[in-house]
């Protein structure tokens, strides 16, 4: 067996065909001819654009817009004008087509691969994609022909790039095992969006399972199974059909409202991190935003978006989801997410650093430029503000003041805008969730993060793998600190939701429900699962299950006791 990162959901069995690394090889040249290297070059680029520009619209066709935008994404950055002038340069200066472009491209890869940010690291990944396949364009590597495959074939290989992986007949593979890549490459976006079971980073896949091996892609748990016994395809046969079962029992809650079996309403939000996620919102059944990450409109990028620029995607967000509510989050940087161009130095504990809310109080400029933009947008939508990483209610009382006087400001230059603008704030460190009860006097709402909140109340690096068995939101330390968290809105009167990952989380929402939480906030494609766990339980059993919870003394005795409450109740 082998073991790599399941990235998208389901079983895939079937024959494998394994597509071997193209050779790429070329022989470097003394000297070359500037105008025949030129020329061979520009058709190379002819040809990749028109492949590329041709697959883009057939994914939009068939998948959709945002995945279509992985493809052009990538004919873009191949006609940046300062990539190419590169690559012209060092042709002229006699060197070949293939190595002028690998030299350039592998100088952009070097740079953008040392970021610290997930998206800056992506791109790298794209520019390496299409470093392979212009090269293979110039070298007359074989190219491998994913579109014309067997029917019931498990796809093998070391990478895929997007273009390979949306060219993919999805009739015809059932599942996808790759030794490169993880959950938030392209190939991951897209084999989701194609419902293809998929394995990435299983280390020496190519090596181990021989073309026509039967092999199984549990794209649930990344297992790989190479050549199972009958017992074991009996064993992923079933899987696979339950796992068909469930999915489309999911579907049953698409256009349901958000209740507790006796009816209690929730609201079911999503959290997204650019303003085209809106747009998948409202396909999965979102029924607002409660978290948009706004630090990732800021990153990616040389400079500081400027206001109209911010502006527009912020309306972009509330026109697409109409007059649902839409909760966006101040730039919350610092922590693990670096922007290069703001020059923050580096810290011994950054997760207890310059960061977030402290970082924008002390760079106004940036961050009265933000709330402009969103206070002007709120004219267009049901708008709140959220305000990260707040420890006392002085930060709260000085964002609330800069967006009062922003609304003076455009009220004498009649700018529209809601006047019941709200803010709110984030709970997520261990000192709001004390002063929650001061914080509630003066907050409009409450979102809880749960990333950050597990990590600071239990003195965890969320992302250091040598304490990552401490982090877990089944503490009793963290769910007295929910429950004291909602009690306190609840007291108030103000609204109380949630939008770190735990909100999706079967085990916890019956808990959830007990102490009150009024708002869920996950990741689209947990809408509908989250709406059935919701479903499943009502108040008086909730409380019941709370309480028997909240008297237990350690992390391994709620989740043992959790996990056969859920799963024992139909
Ligand atoms: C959180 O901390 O729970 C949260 C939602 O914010 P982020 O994951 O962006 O830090
Ligand atoms: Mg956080």
């Amino acid at each position: 067996m082998l073991k790599g990162i399941g990235v998208s959901g389901g079983y895939g069995m079937g024959h494998a065909v394994v597509v071997k690394r193209a050779d790429l090889s070329y022989v470097k040249k003394e000297e070359c001819h500037p105008d025949t290297e030129h020329r061979r070059f520009s058709e190379a680029l002819e040809c990749f654009y028109n492949r590329n520009t041709e697959l883009a619209k057939s994914v939009k066709d068939t998948l959709g817009e945002k995945e279509s935008e992985i493809i052009t994404g990538h004919v873009m950055i191949m006609k940046d004008p300062y990539m190419l002038s590169e690559i012209n340069k060092k042709i002229d200066e006699g060197k070949c087509a293939e190595e002028a472009l690998e030299e350039v491209c592998d100088s952009f890869i070097d740079m953008l691969s040392s970021a610290n940010d997930e998206f800056t690291v992506q791109r790298a990944v794209d520019v390496r994609d299409i470093k392979t396949e212009i090269l293979s364009l110039l070298t007359g590597a074989e190219q491998v022909d994913v579109s014309n495959l067997k029917e019931g074939t498990v796809l093998v290989a070391h990478e895929l790039t997007p273009s390979m992986t949306a060219g993919i007949d999805r009739k015809k593979v059932v599942g996808i095992i790759t030794e490169l890549g993880s959950g938030t490459s392209h190939a991951a976006i897209l084999a989701r969006a194609m419902e293809i079971p998929a394995v990435l980073g299983a280390p020496d896949a190519t090596k181990e399972i021989k073309s026509d091996d039967i092999v199984v892609a549990d794209g649930n748990s990344g297992d790989v199974i190479i050549n199972p016994d009958a017992d074991k395809k009996e064993l992923y046969t079933r899987k696979k059909i339950e796992y068909i079962e469930r999915r489309k029992a999911l579907l049953r809650f698409k256009g349901m409202p958000t209740r507790t079996k006796d009816g209690i309403k929730a609201d079911l939000f999503c959290n997204i991190g650019t303003a085209d996620d809106a747009e998948t919102v409202a396909k999965y059944d979102g029924e607002g935003i409660g978290l948009f990450r706004t630090e990732f409109l800021f990153m990616d990028r040389s400079g500081v978006p400027d206001e109209n620029e911010q502006f527009e995607a912020y309306k972009k967000v509330l026109l697409v989801m109409k007059e649902k509510p839409v909760i966006i989050r101040t730039l919350d940087i610092g922590g693990d997410k670096d922007i290069p161009y703001l020059g923050l130095t580096k810290e011994e504990n950054p997760f207890l650093g310059f960061r977030a809310v402290r970082y924008c109080l002390k760079h106004t400029e940036i961050f009265k430029t933000q709330l402009k933009a969103l206070v002007r947008a709120s004219g267009y939508g049901k708008l709140s503000i959220m305000i990260p990483l707040v420890t006392g209610v002085e930060e709260l009382r000085e964002v609330r003041k800069m967006v009062e006087d922003i609304m003076r400001e455009l009220e004498k230059q009649s700018v529209p805008y809601d006047k019941d603008l709200k803010v709110g704030v984030m709970i997520e460190t261990p000192s709001a969730a004390i002063i929650a009860d001061i914080l509630a006097g003066e907050a409009d709402f409450f979102s809880i993060g749960t990333n950050d909140l597990t990590g600071y109340t239990l003195a965890v690096d969320r992302g250091n793998a040598n304490v990552a068995y401490l982090y877990s939101v089944f503490a009793p330390s963290v769910l007295r600190t929910i429950k004291n968290i909602i009690s306190e809105a609840k007291r108030a009167g103000i609204p109380v939701g949630m939008c770190g990952e735990a909100a999706a989380d079967p085990m916890l929402i019956p808990l959830l429900i007990s102490f009150g939480l009024d708002e869920f906030s996950v990741s689209a494609s947990s809408v509908l699962s989250t709406r059935r766990e919701i479903s499943r339980w009502d108040k008086a059993r909730a409380d019941e299950i709370a309480n028997r919870i909240m008297e237990l003394k350690t992390e391994r005795d709620v989740v043992e006791a959790l996990g056969k409450i859920v799963n024992d109740t139909v």
